[in-house]
């Protein structure tokens, strides 16, 4: 391979716009490496049974291209993990991507050479490649957290993780089935597997908030209505804070008296989706208003589990509604109906220890022929410290950023010249639609490297203080929303050992982030070292 102006790592969403923009409208050297045999990042290796997007298929997409929004046709509400995969690799086919890419090419190592102003790049196996621009679009939940249980070793059974599922089809039928974690993952796999199995054992350390997703097929009418409303969607979608194509509700909820509170609540509520957490203006700011909500969905659940152990456990919250990322779900409190399946609650005594079939909690045996671990991510930053990252002067990415992601805009990291992380920490990121944020970062990085060229620039780089003063802004955002008001979730780094603590994502919202960016490329690169 000749020399190449710029290597793009991870064929997800960020890394396929990534290289169209780069190969075909800068007309760059590129190529693309990913670690899996297929596009589809994250919703390559998710693929567990019962997954599925939690943004409306509309929305899941690209809009980058017109023709192709029309060309492609979604058959449900949320479009599953098959049908986003299938979706990315006809949008690769269209663009003429493969070309470009190498498959089952883990990046094992990267670094940046002063004097030739380049980035070696190695591959496990040893193969090396080198250019001047790295873009990493290894995502933000791509690196799963498997929790280290004693005598793991011993089992004798499966175990798995969601998000490293394998590709064989695993059979559930007349099995004795763990599931081990209740976010939007568990959330999702725990009714599907309970459809087969002989016994269903779900070990829950935090019950989730979840919302009903009711996904149903759309038909010929609905498809239609999203093709012909493209600029509208597109348009209601970039400018506001979560990029999903609906408005958020300006009112604040005692505006309208509690009668009246219900009634737009119950409303979002049979309407199901994410669109719930926007039904009135204040929920994710006020404590009040937000207890209004928590309430709300508790009596939900309550109503709907009939044992009232398991509806107390389900609902026993100690943080409030929006303070982690609420789940969509399928028929998930209505599992637990079911005379297969029981939830065990592991918030004051942990699982203990595998042993040869099964596991110990609280002395207890719980007899297992396959353990589920979903257990979620080290995420947005576990992808990237993932490959030994090495900058200007020997400086080495883990340690950089042992204390905390120094970052500026979740683009770019001091030290680390022409290197961009797409949905980087310090981006809006996960708190919005994550198609509508990479497109976002992938236009800015296209614009900024083109612009470095038009200028005959070598390098462009985050300068140290501007990247602390940004940390400060991600700070005091954060500080204004209900999510520090849990002491624990992946936001804030917490699920994983040794992480550091902090909000990771930037919460002023896509709309306002998008404004910042814009300025400081209009304002020559500030708080950037251009040489
Ligand atoms: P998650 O939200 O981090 O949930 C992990 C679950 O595992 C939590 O219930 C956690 O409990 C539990 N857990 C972790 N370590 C444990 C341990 N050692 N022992 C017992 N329990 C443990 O991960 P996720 O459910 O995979 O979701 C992550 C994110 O991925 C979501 O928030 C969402 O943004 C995205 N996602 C999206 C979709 C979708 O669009 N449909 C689907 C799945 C995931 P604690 O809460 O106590 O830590």
């Amino acid at each position: 391979m000749a020399t190449l102006d710029a290597i793009i790592i991870g064929a997800g969403f960020s890394g396929l716009y990534q290289l169209y923009t780069l190969r075909d409208q800068l007309n760059l050297n590129c190529h693309l490496f990913e670690a899996a045999d297929e596009v589809g990042g994250t919703w390559h290796w998710n693929q567990y049974p019962g997954a599925r997007c939690d943004t409306e298929s509309q929305a899941y997409c690209y809009y980058f291209n017109k023709k192709i929004y029309n060309e492609w046709n979604w058959t449900e509400r949320y479009p599953s993990q098959q049908e986003v995969k299938d979706y990315l690799k006809f949008v690769a086919k269209k663009l003429n991507l493969f070309r470009s890419i190498s498959f089952s090419s883990n990046v094992k190592e990267m670094k940046y050479f002063d004097k030739t102003n380049k980035w070696k790049i190695q591959l496990d196996g040893g193969n090396t490649f080198d250019a001047r621009f790295v873009i990493m679009a290894t995502g933000c939940l791509s690196s799963e957290n498997l929790p280290i249980i004693a005598n793991q070793e011993k089992f004798k059974g499966k175990i798995l993780h969601t998000g490293k599922w394998p590709k064989e089809n695993i059979k559930f039928n007349d099995l004795d089935v763990g599931v081990v974690g209740t976010g939007s993952t568990g959330i999702q796999v725990i009714p599907e597997i309970a459809k087969t199995v002989k016994s269903l054992t779900v070990f829950q350390r935090t019950p989730n908030y979840s919302i009903p997703a009711r996904n149903q097929k759309l038909n010929l009418k609905e498809l239609n209505l999203h093709k012909n409303n493209f600029e509208y969607l597109k348009n209601v979608s970039i400018n506001n804070r979560h990029g999903h194509p609906w408005k958020h509700s300006t009112t604040p909820i005692h505006q309208v008296g509690s009668v009246k509170d219900s009634m737009v609540l119950n409303k979002a509520w049979e309407h199901g989706g994410l669109s719930f957490r926007d039904s009135f203006s204040n929920i994710n700011y006020d404590e009040c208003a937000n207890s209004v909500v928590s309430n709300f969905i508790i009596n939900k659940i309550q109503e709907t589990v009939n044992d009232p152990v398991t509806a107390n456990d389900l609902s026993d919250f100690d943080y409030p509604f929006g303070a982690k990322r609420p789940a969509l779900d399928t028929h998930y409190f209505e599992t637990f109906n079911q005379e297969n399946v029981k939830l065990i609650s592991i918030k004051k005594t942990p699982i203990d220890s595998f042993n040869h079939n099964g596991v110990l909690v609280n002395s207890i045996h719980y007899p297992l022929d396959i353990v589920v671990f979903a257990t979620g991510f080290d995420a947005i930053t576990g992808s990237l410290l993932k490959i030994n990252i090495i900058g200007k002067k020997g400086k080495n990415l883990k340690s950089e950023w042992k204390k905390e992601p120094i970052n500026l805009l979740g683009l770019q990291i001091p030290n680390f010249p022409n290197l961009f992380t797409i949905t980087g920490p310090g981006s809006p990121s996960v708190l919005t639609n994550m198609p509508r944020a990479i497109e976002q970062h992938v236009d800015w990085v296209t614009m900024c490297i083109s612009k470095l060229i038009n200028m005959k620039k070598n390098k462009i780089e985050a300068s140290h203080s501007a990247a602390l003063a940004w940390l400060d802004e991600v700070k005091l955002e954060s500080e204004r929303t209900m999510f520090l008001k849990t002491s624990n979730s992946w936001y804030l780094g917490t699920n994983v050992k040794g992480k550091p603590k902090g909000f990771i994502p930037y919460s002023g919202g896509l709309d306002k982030y998008t404004n910042i960016c814009n300025a400081i490329a209009q304002n020559g690169y500030k708080g950037f070292i251009i040489s």
